[in-house]
């Protein structure tokens, strides 16, 4: 029989995306974790849009699985609707996004959180941290109870000093029927951290029988559909569609004309909102020469007719609200089941946390998820995943997990957040890595498995079949770059098949064209997989040389304590910046904005005569 104590080696403050996998990946290496949500029937629930993946978020998730995350499987087994997004683009780009069933998504994410040893969860909302000669040794429940455990990571979403507007309406809230979580944010402020405001959005949801499908246009899901996770043998199966439509003149008319409701734009909402997920009524002032802006209709799940209409989250009052749904096509009779809100959250600006997610200034306390300025699923599930495992090897004493911006978007993500911060909602994109041709969606397992593995996070089972993967792709690339080809058509001579494949004419699929057989066990994402290389090959050799140079920076290893302002030969502006953000090696700090060449060539040249960071030496 399991028996729990109420002390334990890491508490989790919040069940959200980031929560989950911060106390799922911390259990699974062995350790007794208690997880803490405000509402036990909110587990994993997705706020906003019931959907993973897309650009950069579909990588992120595959990253999530591949060092042993729970986001992945929930998504695969959730899902109803998958496409590869991109197809059309270079491979670097292609994402797959999946529709997924929101109350499915949050049953699969209570019930692996339960069926996990070690790990209790608990509803209780935490209003204060228990510190104990400067580190956190627990956390204290608003109703007087306290649990001990020599690490805490908070994951509280856009709970903490939670606001909802709608219209001129507001109210305090978590998100929609959630109460906020006031006292932690102020007790974080009081603890001298640097808490600021955020907000964010969702758009109304329609009843789908109340639609006129004859004026939408119907997205299916792919024939092949793709999912998240890796060894799993989740079948997919597409099970609703998803609708197109568009704004019209007339939707732009109603905002314009009343504007001023808009909570956003009345002044009542003094937070920073995403750019790159704009309220309706921002596209509208900021573009106002487009008439038109796209308008997806996603179901919410199998068995309700309530559908997402993505594309116009918005602040208005709700009678404009129904007068923006009635003047898009095929919505003129459409029934609102919910309305549509903006939040304002506070959130701790980055620069408290260190590359393990670490809090700089409290031994013991991390943070993970939107608390740490981030907006996204994918984006939290990821922190979490990272602060989970840096909780345990903290306890352990060891070294922390810190991935690198040239093998993942997490790298890239927690790089971001903690050398340059944000100013908005940080989520990510394709577009913030600059090894994005190598960091694929199909070969984050390539990337990633291996460190898992090494920390113990990934079974024997998935291993033996990741290992079979790569001995087959090797075979198979030596194969097709030692063999040749039959003559035919264009190919007057035979050549090798690797020449082959890299004419762009030409896809793995055409080989047998010229007299190549794939062994039967070559599955289509191996032979995606050796496309890509093929085909990319001079490109990700001269990615791979970059790297080499980029790693020579990064290994360059700056220590803890090192006293920045003792460097007389580096600027003011840039010792303040350096003392900040405490960069862990020479190459993060020359990313840090303020920081420029020459003062990061002086540290280096001043970290030569002084090794250990002290001055005098
Ligand atoms: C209205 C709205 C619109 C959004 N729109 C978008 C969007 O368009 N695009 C996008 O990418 N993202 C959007 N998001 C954000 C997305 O939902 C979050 O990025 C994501 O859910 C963050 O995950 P998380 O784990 O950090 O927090 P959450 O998923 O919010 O989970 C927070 C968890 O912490 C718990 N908690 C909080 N405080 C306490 C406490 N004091 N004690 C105990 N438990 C606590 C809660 O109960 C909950 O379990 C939106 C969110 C909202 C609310």
């Amino acid at each position: 029989m399991m028996h729990f104590t109420s002390t334990w080696d890491v508490i989790v403050v919040g069940a959200g995306h980031a929560g989950i996998e911060a106390a799922l990946i911390a259990a699974r290496r062995g350790l007794n974790v208690a997880i803490f949500t405000i509402k036990l029937e909110a587990i994993g629930r997705m706020s906003c849009n019931p959907s993973i993946g897309g650009p950069a978020k579909g990588h992120l998730a595959r990253e999530v699985d591949a060092m042993g995350g729970e986001m992945g499987r929930a998504a695969d087994l959730s899902g109803i609707h998958y496409r590869m997004l991109n197809r059309s683009k270079g491979p670097a780009v292609w994402a797959p996004r999946a529709q997924n069933d929101r109350e499915a998504y949050h049953r699969l994410m209570r019930e692996a959180l339960e069926a996990q040893s070690g790990l209790q969860i608990i509803e209780a909302t935490i209003t204060e941290l228990i510190i104990h000669e400067g580190r956190v040794c627990g956390v204290l429940s608003q109703i007087g109870r306290e649990y001990y455990a020599p690490t805490v990571i908070i994951a509280s979403g856009t709970f903490l000093r939670g606001k909802i507007h709608v219209g001129k309406i507001s109210y305090s809230g978590g998100r929609s029927g959630e109460p906020s979580a006031d006292d932690l944010s102020l007790h974080l402020g009081a603890l001298g951290l640097s808490v600021q405001r955020f907000k964010t959005g969702t758009p109304p949801r329609v009843d789908l029988r109340s639609l006129d499908y004859s004026c939408l246009e119907e997205q299916p899901g792919d024939d092949d559909p793709q999912g998240f996770s890796y060894y799993r043998d989740i079948a997919l199966q597409n099970r609703v569609s998803c609708y197109l439509t568009h704004t019209t003149p007339e939707t732009s008319r109603i905002i314009q004309a009343n504007i001023l409701e808009s909570a956003l734009y009345s002044g009542i909402i003094t937070g920073i909102g995403p750019r790159y997920c704009p309220s309706i009524e921002d596209k509208i002032v900021k573009f106002p020469q487009r008439d038109s802006h796209h308008i997806f209709i996603e179901p919410e799940g199998v068995n309700t007719h309530e559908a997402y209409v993505n594309g116009i989250s918005t602040s208005l009052p709700p009678h404009i609200q129904e007068q923006i749904v009635h003047s898009i096509p095929g919505m003129e009779q459409a029934t609102i089941l919910r309305y549509a809100y903006a939040i304002e959250y506070d959130y701790v600006n980055p620069s408290e946390i260190d590359a393990s997610l670490a809090c700089k200034k409290l031994p013991g306390l991390y943070f993970a998820g939107q608390i740490n300025g981030t907006s996204g699923y994918e984006e939290a599930a990821a922190q979490g995943l990272i602060a989970g495992i840096n909780a345990g090897l903290y306890l352990e004493g060891k070294e922390p997990l810190v991935l690198s911006r040239s093998n993942s978007y997490m790298g890239v993500l927690i790089d971001d957040l903690v050398t340059s911060g944000t100013n908005e909602p940080y989520r990510m994109f394709t577009s913030r890595a600059e090894y994005r041709l190598l960091l694929r969606q199909d070969n984050a397992d390539e990337r990633l498995m291996p460190i898992a593995h090494k920390l113990g996070l990934v079974s024997q089972q998935r291993w033996q079949r990741f290992s079979q993967m790569l001995q087959l792709k090797a075979a198979e690339l030596e194969r097709l770059k030692s063999s040749n080809c039959i003559a035919r058509g264009d190919v007057k001579e035979p050549i090798k098949f690797s020449q082959l494949l890299r004419r762009p004419e030409i896809s793995f699929a055409n080989l047998a064209e010229y007299g190549y057989t794939a062994p039967p066990e070559l599955s289509k994402d191996i032979q995606n997989r050796i496309e890509i290389e093929i085909k990319y090959e001079g490109y990700l050799v001269r990615m791979q040389e970059e790297i080499i140079r980029f790693n020579q920076a990064e290994n360059l290893v700056i220590p803890p304590d090192t006293d920045f302002f003792g460097i007389p030969s580096i600027a003011w502006e840039a010792r303040e910046k350096l003392a900040k953000i405490k960069p862990r090696s020479i190459g993060q700090a020359m990313r840090i904005p303020g920081v420029n060449y020459s003062d990061s060539s002086a540290l280096m040249i001043w970290l030569r005569k002084n090794p250990s960071g002290k001055a005098d030496e």
